[in-house]
């Protein structure tokens, strides 16, 4: 018996991107509408990294986990397609991933809820204790391109995993998207990483639900 050896590998992000609204952000405009309110300047001009931010979220959160999690389970739906991705990459002897930078505790009731709950997944963890929800951030070395501890790092690891030469896909569309986009071979992606993708030169397919990220993935093999 030979081992398993998965012929691409496909990396899909989460928030906004196998759902069609950001959870994390539809839950801070519902639950912590002020500090929502200050998440978009504050990630732009560089002064909050997405830790920060949701470190800072979680204290600002009034309601329980139950209902956090509740709330994005019945309110923010599963982008189309997401099924015929997962079965297009087991089909086709592919890994397919879910990394995140939320929290499995929020995305895994999503990911089961619409279906889709049969997939791999990297995410933190929402730790719910006595003092209330916290975040518990995954070990990751610092990037040394964007100075934070982002995807590029996972994707590395990821494709040391596989087979040399593997195709490594990337799916996203945000901010925690950007660093790792440069180093894979196809990415996919959606507004605002197009835009930040545009402005870098770096290559992408658009996409607005995963049909034609399957179609485009058997073409390339
Ligand atoms: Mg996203
Ligand atoms: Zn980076």
């Amino acid at each position: 018996m030979g081992g398993y050896h998965p012929r691409m590998l496909i990396v899909a992000d989460f928030d906004g991107t196998i759902t069609e609204v950001e959870p994390l952000t539809y839950l801070a405009a519902r639950f912590a509408p002020k500090l929502y309110a200050s998440w978009e300047d504050q990630l732009h001009s560089g002064e909050a990294s997405l830790r920060d931010v949701f470190v800072s979220g979680f204290s600002e959160v009034t309601v329980s986990a139950a209902e956090l999690v509740g709330t994005a389970v019945r309110e923010v739906p599963i982008r189309a397609g997401f099924r015929e991705l997962i079965d297009h990459a087991r089909g086709h002897g592919d890994r397919l991933v879910v990394l995140s930078a939320g929290f499995r505790q929020i995305i895994e009731p999503m990911l089961a809820h619409g279906g889709v709950g049969d997939v791999e997944l990297i995410a933190n963890e929402m730790v719910v204790d006595a003092g209330g929800m916290r975040a518990s951030f995954r070990e990751l070395p610092t990037c040394p391109v964007c100075g934070e501890p982002c995807k590029r790092g996972d994707i590395e690891r990821l494709r040391a995993e596989g087979t040399p030469g593997e195709h490594v896909v990337l799916i996203g569309d945000g901010y925690s998207d950007r660093c790792a986009a440069e180093i894979v071979d196809t990415v996919f992606a959606r507004d605002p990483l197009c835009g930040y993708l545009d402005e870098s030169g770096v290559p992408y397919v658009r996409y607005d639900d995963f049909a034609p990220v399957v179609v485009h993935l058997r073409a390339i093999g």
